[in-house]
């Protein structure tokens, strides 16, 4: 990429200058660097932040995008995070446990439709954990069976034993949002909650074999040096995908009546996050405006359509449990002209199971006591 992005995007502010060209070196950002870029201002110096982290985006991916496919096969959860409409006591929940056929049916559809991976989903549910977790990994046995696809496990916190016998199932990621690593602002989230218990199982998981989707909730009370912190602590943990989505208030919870925030400050963080994580991949999520969010979110330099979700299968998403699913609206066939549009396109599914393989390699041969170490301490 050389100096060409810098010269394209005509940065006036001398200070973004800087951070962008320490980014370009592989530099970390320290967390005044990173206050900086997520106060950019609307108008010019936003859009320039956006193409420089487009430029990145390019640099490591060139125009591809993967897509995720998303499978909530339960929505039942044991926790009471004060975010989320899932959360045990919600009346106003959509409350299902799909059965094992309609999740292979979905499974499969979204395998044909392009989908590059399948995020097998779950609120902390302990009627897939009890015994061992015989029924969780029963699951997994028989979608691995169905599909070739890469496959992604959410089921929350889950022990030791239990992530090495769902990593030998052949599931590549480990998905696992601490959401913030302001520990009172965790204790505030997540109520009950032990905030080392959750990223011990995140090492865990990666101990197992796994690669580990971290992400952050924004519009929740954090401040940016709370996004700084957790910018640093998401490397340190060796996050091989880093998400960001902006809160939204969920009926019946305790955070109904929130202030929701627009999804700008989102965008930012997208954008810093690829200028901090170049070669990782960052979600563009259907989960927060729906399909019309999606442009903004790839045009700040996320490179995964997350949350694409077959309709007819009575599924729900996490944050808009119900927005444009049974419109066909979060399809592969509905984000692809979005993607186009832009003037990128969507990765062989060979690229996409490269990029893990390559991930894995490096990732793998490293001495991993740093990371193991930096997180359990
Ligand atoms: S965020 Fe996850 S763990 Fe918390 S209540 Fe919702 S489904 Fe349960």
């Amino acid at each position: 990429m050389g100096e060409s992005c810098l010269d394209s995007c005509d940065i006036s502010m001398k200070v973004f200058e800087s951070i962008f060209e320490r980014s370009l070196c592989g530099q970390p950002l320290n967390q005044s660097e990173v206050a900086a870029l997520l106060a950019t201002p609307p108008g010019k110096p936003l859009e320039d932040l956006f193409a420089v982290a487009r430029a990145f985006r390019e640099r490591s991916f060139g125009n591809h995008v993967f897509i995720y496919g998303f499978i909530y096969f339960s929505t039942y959860c044991q926790n009471y995070c004060n975010f989320c409409l899932y959360r045990q006591c919600n009346q106003s929940a959509p409350r299902y446990r799909k059965p094992i056929e309609d999740i292979l049916d979905v499974a499969k559809a979204l395998e044909d439709d392009g989908a590059h991976l399948l995020d097998l989903t779950m609120g902390e549910d302990r009627f897939y954990t009890q015994n061992d977790g015989e029924r969780l990994l029963d699951l997994v046995a028989r979608v691995r069976e169905a599909v070739a696809v890469p496959l992604m496990i959410s089921p929350g916190v889950i022990n030791a034993e239990l992530l090495r016998a769902t990593a030998e199932q052949g599931l590549d990621w480990y998905a696992c949002y601490q959401e913030t690593f302001n520990k009172r602002l965790f204790s505030r989230l997540r109520k009950g909650q032990d905030f080392h218990s959750r990223l011990k199982a995140k090492v865990q998981a990666m101990q197992a074999g796994f690669l580990l989707e971290e992400g952050l909730l924004v519009g929740v009370g954090e401040s940016s040096a709370d996004i700084g912190a957790a910018i640093e602590a998401m490397r340190n943990l060796q996050a091989s995908q880093v998400r960001a989505m902006t809160f939204r208030p969920q009926r019946g919870t305790p955070m109904a009546n929130w202030q929701a925030p627009d999804s700008l400050d989102e965008l930012r963080l997208i954008a810093t996050l690829r200028l901090c994580f170049p070669d990782k991949l960052i979600p563009a999520s259907l989960d927060v405006d729906g399909l019309d969010g999606l442009r903004a979110r790839l045009n700040a330099g996320a490179n995964v359509v997350t949350s694409v979700i077959p309709p007819r299968h009575g599924l729900a998403g996490v944050s808009r449990a119900r927005v444009d699913i049974e419109d066909s609206q979060r399809t592969v066939s509905s984000v692809t002209p979005v993607i186009k549009g832009l003037g990128l396109k969507i990765a062989p599914i060979l690229t996409y199971q490269q990029w893990i393989k390559k991930e894995k390699r490096r990732f793998f041969r490293q001495d991993q006591t740093d990371f193991r170490s930096a997180q359990l301490g």
